[in-house]
């Protein structure tokens, strides 16, 4: 069974990764950051987990306004590092645990959490920064990642409350995984800072103190407090801040710190702290039935021939050919796609089996590859294919036989009117 090992926190500052980029660990603006990690270091190099889970904000950099979640967890196998505007760090991509992402995520929901997933996403300095200064990377990242994205930036955001009770569930998400893993929780970002307006500058390094022994010993407490408290008391951006209770809710209700830390160099008040566990995970029997609260809700399903549940598994196998389709919502795409398809596919990258597929427009074969039927009805647009003849197809009737079970004998598609 998978287990978490402990817990810890730091600052996300933009600061620390260009500190790491330029080499200035050593220099005495700078020394206090690095050494502030380094007992973290060493804990991460003598536990060795395979996995981190790893909670952090993206800076309007890969998660935009125009689609903004509330918790989004990452479901890829790989993340890159995103462009802020100078290029991106010269850092290799970190590999994801898809599965182990994909049991959080479906116990999660299980949980009544209504989380967004995410794929093919760039994570910013919310993620990089910190990851950059705890571990090293020269010959690839030593572990695995699960992202946990927060959206704490464009109000109305989760309450304090409703992190520590995901912290919770994700304790339950993790110690039911049936893989022997040791997963550590990562928590970034705080502490008391503000960034912008009048109040830019606000630092709080009392509140701070308080907010991590209560962290510790008591974090009930913190459930508590408004967005407004957090922002009168750190800051109105050191209120991301209630993204360390979801860390401290996936931990035993006990815990021993092994290391506290706190420097205030210019904008942003630097914390670290790491957190092990007091007790034992959870009893064979309770991981069991949580299992099967999870499986409940398709419990049965397998059992309606014909029928594909669109799951995360599916998801990540049709992937790309999800992609590749869903793109013919672009006209430039679907133009290219009609002139020059084996050009496009190239471009893509598809493998000889999706392009056998859509050669032979094997609308049946589709679907069984993992491909959605809504990017179907697409494709059936750009070629002048109604969505009948589409239905048809994969029931393997022809058109007239297809017709025959239809109350109304008509046809029709999503296409616009200037389409063929
Ligand atoms: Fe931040």
């Amino acid at each position: 069974m998978a287990r978490i090992i402990g817990g810890l926190a730091v600052s996300h500052t933009p600061t620390i990764g260009f500190a790491v980029d330029h080499d200035k660990q050593q220099e005495a603006a700078w020394a206090p950051i690095f050494q502030s990690f380094e007992p973290i270091r060493t804990w991460l190099q003598a536990n060795q987990p395979d996995v981190l889970f790893y909670i952090f904000n993206d800076h309007v950099t890969s998660f935009f306004f125009d689609h903004y979640s509330a918790f989004t967890l990452g479901v890829d196998d790989h993340y890159g590092v995103a462009d802020e505007g100078g290029n991106p760090r010269d850092l290799p991509a970190v590999g994801g645990h898809a599965a182990l992402s994909r049991h959080i995520g479906q116990s999660l929901m299980a949980d009544e959490f209504d989380m967004s997933f995410f794929r093919d996403k760039p994570l910013d300095h919310g993620f990089f920064s910190p990851m950059s200064a705890l571990l090293p990377c020269a010959e690839g990242w030593p572990v695995q990642i699960v992202p946990l994205q927060v959206g704490v930036l464009q109000l109305p955001i989760p309450t304090a409350r409703r992190c520590y009770k995901l912290g919770q569930a994700l304790r339950r998400a993790i110690e039911s995984y049936p893989e022997d893993l040791k997963v550590a929780i990562v928590a970034t970002g705080g502490v008391s800072h503000q960034v912008h307006g009048e109040r830019c500058g606000f630092n709080n390094p009392d509140w701070d103190a308080q907010f991590i022994e209560l962290l510790v010993n008591d974090p009930q407490q913190l459930t508590e407090m408004t967005l407004a408290e957090y922002a009168t008391l750190g800051g109105m951006e050191g209120a991301e801040v209630i993204t360390w209770l979801i860390m401290r809710g996936a931990l035993s209700a006990t815990v021993e710190r092994k290391h506290q830390s706190y420097y205030l160099p210019s904008m942003t008040g630097i914390a670290t702290l790491l957190l092990e566990n007091l007790d034992q995970g959870v009893p064979a029997p309770v991981s069991e039935r949580h299992r099967q609260h999870m499986q409940h809700q398709l419990a049965g399903i397998e059992q309606l021939t014909g029928t594909y549940p669109y799951t995360l598994e599916r998801s990540a196998q049709g992937y790309r050919l999800n992609k590749f389709l869903h793109r013919l919502i672009e006209p430039q795409w679907r133009e290219r796609f009609l002139a020059e398809p084996e050009a496009l596919y190239e471009e893509a990258g598809l493998d000889e089996a999706e392009r056998d597929l859509l050669r032979r427009r094997d609308w049946r074969g589709l679907i069984h590859h993992g491909v959605i039927f809504f990017v179907l009805e697409k494709l059936g647009a750009v070629l002048g294919v109604s969505n009948l003849d589409i239905y048809a197809a994969m029931r393997g009737q022809s058109l007239d036989d297809f017709m025959k079970t239809r109350n109304q004998q008509v046809r029709y598609s999503v296409a616009g009117k200037a389409s063929r």
